[in-house]
């Protein structure tokens, strides 16, 4: 027997493989798969490799299947990441050299040359094609490409200028996250922390103050009407500053914000907050109050002072309590002014007597604030002399009264804090003008997606509420940057397209992409892809029997099947391309389908490479094998659930492939007569086929891998246990050999392309046909058979363990025909619970008395504990029991050393016996 080695076993694939996984059109049935494209900045680690080999192992199960498959890949190398990286190795950054020098192990002649960043992607672009290749993913590599080649640069401008003539790219001005130091809009993937935050838009109630005004940033001006005092922090030192003109006094993060939302803002001096306590500011809508010092105020949230209404915010009533258990200011009243049911009159008062919170530090008091938010917005309404308006009206009403009469303006916060740049600088919110936007606020365009949506399968299925979600809440987005590298925006060369906007459709562009390199950049016009993607004839085309080739790939390979990604691309990417294709293409060239993928652990932690927490996919490969990592990865979590690399579990899948391998050595050539326990051997592999399949076509490669690998290994075991002394089996065995490596061959291609040598198959097993079920060779008959004699033999097992002599004999006793009866009715009733009246009307069960109660509640509780599928069989089926341990009694007295007797529970002498079961004998071990 050939030695067990990965490696050469790797070595020996990648040669027969090459230039295998380069379809083209063909009369065959096309699945085609596509996975979020990398950005290649650094290394692979194993968590990239879960998100590349998912796809591979559908990949190459449906090639199996016979369909034509495309998985394609490519390098997203637009904006600015890389640019910081080429500028922070060029001035020596130590931790940015150690990152690239220790942990991605980059030599040190190409690291000197990062100081370009288009080495930068060049090199790691290479580095990913090599790991991936290496991995045994069955990428069609001739269609690789980058986002900034030139002929891709004129297909995202073709695609720009249908967003822009259906109205979807609009000028405006609009607050964004926003980063003071790189001068640039911040997107999803610049940041360091905060990636969930949301920009607010405040309402700023003017409280007059002195000769000025002290503004605090309300989402609920309704609550004007029950104002008693304002907070501030008296450890903040504030400012006064003259915001357009007027003093105002806010913090001086505030100052800052303010600055970068419209307003001109010149601070004069500053005021430290203890000297605002005590002090009276007034408002139109409620009056003369006081400020109270407070330590829950956050000097970096709007303002930096807030209102207080102590009768609806749980933290302004916890933090009045405070001072007035101190025996201060005990004359403020709460004032409520909104009615809600299940609360009494001051609802935050009850909220948090109800919670017995003590402290305004107490961690449940935001929950508490959005739960009192929640309920009052959804039935809260106002008292009769505010109004009377539901609160959900009276809201808008209020705001707009406060900014036309009473000097309110809107000020831009996040919803929560802080949110970090990747540079490490603190985001902020600024609007921006003149810059360009994607209008995904559009109900019109939104509605299209949730269209599309509704006819797309997405797994798993729960993900669908979060892109509903993400569909409802977009915003527009801007989708241009100053700085980075990409396609130049068509209307203002100065700007570039950022890289969430030209990444949407490019599952297209792949499948022209090593088609359209033979044609020149500056013949490329939009009319050209007019034709190419939706068929729309023009004068003057160039080269039509290359654009005719081109168009005959998109019409065979679009709509793609199924798309790939991590599920922190579901509120941005994944949703947006579904944006794009609606807005571009034709309704039969939408996309189908999605696969979200849970995210990866190493022990134990979230992997970062930006904390060095990562395991280099690469390594992972040199020291387990290809093999190993793809089984390990897809056996250890279903796609969409979180996995956790830990290096000992890898060990041990080594060792299962090695098994594997082994037993398929063993049984190649193994050629004796098929006896019964063969047939039982093959029906079950049956079995194994339809849930791998099932499972396959579900993206379920646990499930898939449990039967596939562990269900035939445990039924082999079994099958050796029950071969006649000598036997090695049959030569049934060969297709069962056939077959298993076929199953394996999507997780494990290395190996099985060297089984499948080994056992004779017929070219490479990556094309060989994925093995079908014949129902004629299924044998339920036997199947139950067997699982009788297994169970029991379990059984037996279990109480020899318990029993304290050495055993003499065995003797088997068999339930009695009646039993039977009560079994079948209990397992065929269409209730189960109540099956026991009905088998009582019968005159001679009845007869039986107790006994026949016993036995039935005993059946009920058997049929419980066994699998479904056996409970019908036994009913159905049956199973003559007598039999099969008459044909297994030499089996046994093998197993168990000693004789074995087989009688009628009835006529047995031991008591024990009345025990006895359908499909549960009575066992006594003496
Ligand atoms: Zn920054």
């Amino acid at each position: 027997m050939a030695d067990f080695d990965l490696s050469a076993f790797e070595q020996r694939a990648q040669d027969l493989w090459k230039g295998s996984f380069e379809p083209d059109p063909s009369e065959k049935e096309k699945y085609y798969l596509n996975v979020a494209y990398p950005y290649p900045s650094g290394a692979m680690h194993v968590g990239h490799g879960r998100t590349y080999i998912v796809p591979d192992v559908i990949a190459r199960f449906w090639r199996m299947r016979g369909r034509q498959v495309l998985y394609p890949m490519a390098f997203h190398v637009t904006g600015a990441p890389v640019i910081g990286i080429s500028k922070r190795i060029s001035r020596q950054d130590e931790n940015t050299i150690r990152l690239y020098r220790d942990l991605y192990k980059v030599p040190p002649a190409v690291l000197e040359k990062f100081v370009d960043p288009l080495t930068i992607v060049r090199h790691f672009s290479d580095e990913y094609q090599r790991v991936m290749s290496s991995c045994g993913l069955s990428i069609d590599w001739r269609r690789r490409f980058t986002t900034v080649d030139p002929t891709y640069s004129k297909f995202i401008e073709w695609q720009w200028k249908h967003l822009y003539e259906a109205g979807h790219v609009i000028k405006g001005a609009h607050p964004v996250r926003y980063c003071t130091f790189d001068e640039n809009p911040v997107g999803d993937h610049d940041l360091l922390e905060g990636d969930k935050a949301e920009v607010i838009r405040f309402t700023l109630v003017m409280f007059r103050f002195d000769d000025g005004f002290i503004p605090t940033a309300t989402l609920r001006p309704e609550t004007i009407y029950g104002v008693t005092n304002l907070w501030v922090n008296p450890g903040v030192t504030y400012v006064r500053a003259l915001v357009d003109g007027k003093p105002w006094v806010i913090s001086r993060e505030a100052a800052e914000k303010l600055l970068l939302q419209d307003h001109t803002v010149t601070i004069e001096k500053e005021i430290p907050g203890t000297a605002l306590i005590e002090r009276i500011v007034s408002h139109p809508l409620c009056g003369e109050i006081p400020i109270l010092p407070a330590d829950f105020v956050d000097p970096d949230m709007a303002s930096g002072l807030v209102m207080s209404v102590p009768a609806h915010a749980p933290f302004d009533y916890v933090a009045l309590r405070d001072l007035q258990r101190q025996g201060r200011y005990t004359h403020i009243r709460p004032v409520p002014l909104i009615r809600v049911e299940g609360y009494g009159e001051a609802p935050a008062q009850d909220a948090v007597e109800r919670a017995g919170i003590t402290t305004q530090l107490d961690a449940r008091m935001d929950a508490l604030t959005q739960e009192m938010y929640s309920t009052e917005f959804a039935k809260g309404q106002l008292l009769e002399k505010f109004g009377g308006k539901p609160v959900r009206v009276a809201r808008d009403e209020v705001a707009a009264l406060m900014t036309e009469q009473h000097g309110s303006a809107v000020m831009y916060e996040f919803d929560t804090r802080p949110v970090v740049c990747r540079c490490g600088n603190r985001v902020k919110v600024k609007i921006i003008h003149d810059q360009w936007f994607l209008r995904y606020s559009d109900p019109a365009w939104k509605a299209q997606v949730s269209d599309q949506l509704k006819h797309m399968s997405l797994v798993p299925p729960e993900v669908r509420s979060e892109f509903d979600r993400t569909v409802d809440w977009l915003r527009d987005w801007a989708c241009t940057r100053r700085v980075g590298l990409g396609t130049r925006f068509p209307w203002d060369t100065t700007q570039l397209i950022e890289p969430l906007s030209d990444s949407t459709i490019y599952m297209a562009y792949y499948t022209i992409a090593h088609r359209i390199r033979e044609m020149a950049p500056d013949t490329l016009t939009p009319e050209v892809f007019d034709y190419i993607f939706l068929g729309k004839e023009s004068k003057s085309l160039p080269q039509k029997v290359k654009l005719d080739a081109m168009r005959k790939e998109f019409l065979y390979w679009y709509p793609y099947n199924f798309r790939f990604s991590a599920k922190d691309l579901i509120s941005n990417h994944l949703t947006f391309q579904i944006f794009h294709h609606v807005a571009i293409f034709e309704k039969q060239h939408l996309p189908r389908g999605m696969v979200v993928f849970g995210m990866g652990l190493l022990n134990g932690a979230k992997m970062s490479s930006s904390k060095g927490n990562v395991f280099l996919l690469e390594d992972a490969v040199k020291e387990f094998g290809a093999d190993t990592v793809r089984m390990f990865l897809m056996g250890s979590a279903e796609p969409w659930q979180d996995f956790d690399w830990r290096n000992e579990l890898v060990a041990s899948v080594k060792k299962q492939i090695e098994r594997f391998y082994i037993t398929i050595h063993e049984m190649k050539d193994v050629a004796g007569e098929p006896k019964d326990i063969d047939l039982w051997l093959m029906s079950r592999l049956l079995e194994h086929i339809e849930k791998t399949t099932a499972s396959l076509e579900n993206f379920q490669t646990r499930q898939a891998l449990q039967e596939a690998f562990f269900s035939i290994e445990n039924d082999l075991k079994w099958y050796r246990r029950r071969l006649p002394e000598g036997s090695d089996g049959s030569r049934m065995l060969r297709s069962l050999c056939s077959a298993w490596v076929r199953l394996l061959t999507p997780f494990i291609p290395f190996t099985c392309e060297k089984l499948w040598q080994d056992i004779g198959g017929q070219g490479l097993v990556s094309f060989a046909d994925w093995p079908v079920v014949d129902q004629q060779q299924k044998n339920l008959r036997i199947e139950l058979a067997e699982e009788l004699l297994l169970r029991t033999v379990e059984d037996l097992e279990s109480i020899k363990k318990l029993i304290p002599i050495t055993p003499r004999s065995i003797t088997i006793s068999i339930a009695p025909a009646w039993k039977h009866e009560i079994f079948k009715t209990i397992a065929c009733a269409p209730d189960r619970n109540l099956a026991i009246p009905t088998i009582m009307k019968d005159e001679l069960m009845r007869r039986r008395g107790k006994e026949a109660t016993d036995a039935a509640k005993q059946c009920t509780t058997l049929i419980h504990r066994l699998p479904p599928h056996i409970v019908e069989l036994i009913a159905t089926e049956g199973v003559n029991e007598r039999a099969v341990f008459e044909q297994a009694t030499p089996f046994l007295e093998k197993e168990f050393g000693v004789p074995v007797h087989i009688t009628d529970a009835e006529s047995s002498r031991h008591a024990k016996s009345a025990g006895a079961l359908p499909f549960k004998p009575a066992l006594v071990i003496e």
